[in-house]
């Protein structure tokens, strides 16, 4: 049994009060870990820790945030096999894919963001011959960051990253369910001598914590990935005390092909827009509309490759698709499989959950492809955050724009055509804040990044997020004397 525990100001601990949640691996529905079960006093403690910390952090040159940062990245990327196995363990995603997305991008993101602070500037705005104006952008004080399972140290280090280089102290709260890589983070930034206070990672409940964070009047701002629902509860105490905040939330994102399209790029990449990550990345496509004239031809191809995919331990190299990550999220994927088949869709494949031979307790659910469902019911409109997708034929662009644009997200949107009038068309006409033209999670970090709607407050991304973890002040200055 491993123990995590909180890292705050400067040290590793227990929680003050003891209290301890089981950590699972959902490869077979086991308890491997024990996380602090943290109170407001933890929290507290690490708000102090980074106070204290803020004065002498925010002033150090850029360079030497710079260093640290990239400190941090080069130590991720030389521990890879072993935070990626971490990753797997805890989250249920497969081993290689924790290899070649979630460790490797973690380690740019503290390498973007150290670099990308050497280049922030601001601007000026001359008055003909009158005044000249200045922007200067400061650092803002402690800052929270809250962050989910689905892609843990991934999403945890492109918030912190920013918040740090910009020269803010942050007291971070990583998801319950997912929290070894944060504590192995943790690990990393007493190696290489991270100064004591800057960087604050307290584990436990988000009610217990994350909800302190947000109602805490020291901490100036809040950067949260999560579900709509929580991102909703920390606007509410946030802006009452007018702070900043940041929220990527929720998504059900339309994946839109027209029968122009290349054929098997789209295929191939509608397969990893559907299931990778077992379905729980924000940006996957839920939703995909198929134009009429080849809906029988997709579906056919569609589903022979959704059946193929091997549903397999994390650890084996073949597996496709991996554990789902709690038991309580293993629920809710079968609660809108059955409510879609009570609303009248047709399971074309999947719908079960499997039982692994030698891991018959893990969570294992089968790539599932639906058809039949009007846009307005449930299964269309709620996130379901699983490896289950709803077919929906379209005769007309009008027709599926409208479609896609019937729900309260707007995360991300996939269209797949070789018309590039359509394609600009849709992409300026979508409800989304983040459009994919024949291509999907093509990512470019020094775009903005996050949702409209229901789905996001705010970007993150390059130096939309720089802008977000300072304060601008407009400095006007009269030529005359
Ligand atoms: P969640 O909202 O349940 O939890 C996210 C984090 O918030 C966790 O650390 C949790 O402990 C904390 N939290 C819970 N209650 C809180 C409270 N009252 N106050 C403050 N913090 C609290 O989300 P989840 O289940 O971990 O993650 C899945 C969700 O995240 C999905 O809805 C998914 O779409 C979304 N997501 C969005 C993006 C994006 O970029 N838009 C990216 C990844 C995931």
């Amino acid at each position: 049994m491993q123990t995590i525990l909180n890292y705050s100001n400067g040290v590793l601990k227990e929680p003050n009060v003891g209290k301890e949640l089981d950590v699972y691996n959902p490869a077979n529905g086991r308890v491997y870990a024990k996380v602090p079960d943290s109170n407001a006093s933890d929290i507290e403690d690490a708000i102090i820790a980074a106070k204290n910390a803020y004065p002498k952090w925010s002033s150090t040159s850029i360079e030497e945030r710079h260093d640290y940062l990239m400190k941090i990245s080069k130590a991720i990327e030389n521990d890879l096999d072993n935070l990626a196995m971490a990753e797997s363990i805890d989250n249920g995603k497969p081993l290689w894919l924790a290899k070649a997305v979630d460790i490797p991008r973690a380690a740019s993101n503290m390498r973007f963001f150290a670099t990308a602070i050497m280049q922030f500037s601001s601007e000026s705005h001359e008055m003909n011959g009158q005044a000249i104006n200045y922007t200067l952008r400061k650092s803002l004080g402690p800052v929270a960051c809250i962050s989910p399972w689905n892609l843990p140290l991934y999403l945890f280090t492109w918030k912190i990253a920013p918040a740090l280089a910009a020269g803010n102290t942050v007291v971070a709260k990583p998801s319950e369910v997912t929290p070894m890589t944060a504590y192995l983070l943790s690990k990393i930034c007493i190696d290489i001598g991270l100064p004591a206070g800057v960087l604050n990672i307290i584990h436990g409940q988000g009610e217990n914590t994350g909800a302190v964070l947000s109602g805490h009047k020291d901490i100036k701002a809040i950067s949260f990935t999560g579900s709509t629902k929580v991102g909703a509860t920390i606007a509410s105490k946030a802006a009452p005390l007018f702070k900043k905040y940041s929220l990527e939330m929720g998504g059900k994102n339309p994946n839109i092909i027209f029968a122009d399209c290349d054929y098997n790029k789209m295929l191939e990449t509608t397969m990893r827009s559907s299931f990778a990550n077992q379905g729980q990345i924000c940006l996957c496509g839920s939703k995909i509309f198929v134009e009429k004239s080849i809906y029988q031809k997709f579906k056919k191809d569609f589903v022979t490759k959704a059946k193929a995919l091997k549903v397999g331990h994390p650890l084996e190299k073949d597996t496709k698709v991996g554990a789902i990550v709690s038991k309580a999220h293993f629920n809710k994927i079968n609660y809108h499989i059955n409510l879609a088949k009570e609303e009248g869709g047709t399971i074309l494949c999947g719908g079960e959950t499997v039982k692994l031979e030698g891991y018959k307790e893990g969570w294992y659910i089968q790539p599932t492809v639906i058809e039949g469902l009007s846009i307005a019911c449930s299964t269309n409109q709620e996130e379901i955050f699983g490896p289950v997708v709803t077919l929906i034929p379209f005769e007309s662009e009008e027709e599926v724009l409208k479609m896609a644009n019937d729900t309260n997200y707007g995360l991300a949107a996939t269209i797949w055509t070789q018309d590039i009038s359509r394609a600009h068309r849709i992409a300026a006409n979508i409800e989304a804040g983040i459009v994919w033209v024949n291509t999907w999670l093509l990512r470019d970090l020094r775009t903005p990044f996050g949702g409209m709607k229901n789905s996001g407050v705010g970007r993150e991304g390059g130096f939309e997020a720089l802008k977000f973890f300072t304060e601008t002040k407009n400095v006007c200055i009269a030529y005359s004397k």
